[in-house]
C-alpha cells in the first residue's frame, strides 16, 4: 500500500492507475477508523480494481473548535487497518497542501444544508463539499463510497454531484453497528463506559419509530421514539425527525410515501451522536 502526502503525487498515482485501465474506488475519511470505514473499503474492493482511501480531518467542516481539537487521531493504527483491508493507496494531505490555490466556495445545496444537522452546525456541509471537491480533484475516482450513517452528508453529496454533473459515481453503504445497535463512529471513543452503555438508546428510539411507521400518524411515531429517549435522562436530544428520503423535508403524514428516513441527533456527555434508519412501507 502506498502512502502519499503530496496532492500532486496522489494525482499522478491516479493518472497512472487510469492509464493502466484500473477503475479507482475512493473512500474519504477523517481517520480513527473502525469497521464502518472498513466496510466502505470492502465495498470499493468489490466494485473497483484500485482502492484509494484518504485521511484528513477537515477544519472547514468543524463548527466547534473543541470538537476539532478533540477529534481522535491515530494515523499508525489507521494505516495498518487500511493495508489489512486491501487498500492500494492512502492519501494523507496536509491542510496547506489540499487547500493550496483554492478559493473557498459556497455551493447551492438547495436548502439541504439549512435543516437538521445544518441548524446545529451552520457551514458544516459547505465545508464538507469544499473538501470533497478538492479530494476528487486530485484523486479523480470513478466511484466514491459514502456511509448511510451520515445520511444528510450522503444526500448533500448526491445532490451536488448531480447538479454540477460530477462524473464520479456516488455509492451509498449501509451503516455498520455494534452488537447492541450503536452505530459505529470515531466519536464513540470519547464516551466513558457509562455513556457507552447508554448510547444504544438512540438506535432503540429509531426502532420504536420504525415499529410505528406507516401505521400510526407521523406525530405518534415520533412520540414513541421520544418516549424511548426519555428513559435515558443523560441524553440531551437535539432532534428526532421523520423526513422524505430525497429532500430530507419533514413529513406531515405518510401519504404518497413508500419510504422515509428517521434521523436522530443527541448529546451524551461531551459527544454529539447521530444516527438514522430508512423506513419502508411493508407490502
Ligand atoms: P468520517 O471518518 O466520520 O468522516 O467517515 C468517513 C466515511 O465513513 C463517511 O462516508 C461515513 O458516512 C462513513 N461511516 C462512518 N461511520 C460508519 C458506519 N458506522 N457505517 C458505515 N459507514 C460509516
Amino acid at each position: 500500500m502506498q502512502v502519499v502526502r503530496v496532492p500532486q503525487e496522489a494525482a499522478a498515482w491516479g493518472a497512472k492507475a487510469r492509464w493502466q485501465g484500473l477503475t479507482i474506488g475512493f473512500v474519504p475519511t477523517m481517520g480513527a477508523l473502525h469497521e464502518g470505514h472498513l466496510s466502505l473499503v470492502e465495498e470499493a474492493r468489490r466494485n473497483c480494481s484500485a482502492v484509494v482511501a484518504s485521511i484528513f480531518v477537515n477544519p472547514l467542516q468543524f463548527t466547534d473548535p473543541a470538537d476539532l481539537r478533540n477529534y481522535p487521531r491515530q494515523e499508525g493504527r489507521d494505516l495498518t487497518l487500511l493495508e489489512g483491508a486491501g487498500c492500494d493507496m492512502v492519501f494523507l494531505p496536509t491542510e496547506t497542501g489540499i487547500y493550496a490555490d483554492h478559493t473557498r466556495r459556497t455551493y447551492d445545496l438547495g436548502g439541504l444544508d439549512q435543516r437538521l444537522e445544518g441548524i446545529s452546525r451552520p457551514g458544516h456541509f459547505q465545508g464538507v463539499v469544499n473538501v470533497v471537491e478538492r479530494l476528487f480533484h486530485f484523486v479523480r475516482p470513478d466511484q466514491v463510497f459514502f456511509g448511510e450513517k451520515d445520511r444528510q452528508q450522503l444526500t448533500v453529496i448526491q445532490h451536488i454531484a448531480k447538479q454540477l454533473h460530477w462524473p464520479e459515481h456516488i455509492v451509498p453503504v449501509p451503516t455498520v453497528r455494534a452488537a447492541d445497535g450503536l452505530a459505529l463512529s470515531s466519536r464513540n471513543q470519547r464516551l466513558n463506559l457509562e455513556e457507552r452503555a447508554i448510547a444504544p438508546v438512540l438506535y432503540r428510539a429509531l426502532e420504536r419509530v420504525r415499529e410505528a411507521a406507516f401505521t400510526m400518524p407521523v406525530a405518534e411515531a415520533l412520540e414513541a421514539g421520544r418516549a424511548e429517549l426519555a428513559k435515558a435522562p443523560a441524553v440531551r436530544l437535539d432532534h428526532l425527525e421523520i423526513v422524505d428520503a430525497e429532500l430530507l423535508l419533514p413529513l406531515a403524514n405518510w401519504n404518497g410515501h413508500d419510504r422515509a428516513v428517521a434521523l436522530v441527533a443527541a448529546w451524551l456527555g461531551p459527544v454529539r451522536l447521530i444516527d438514522n434508519i430508512t423506513l419502508h412501507r411493508s407490502a
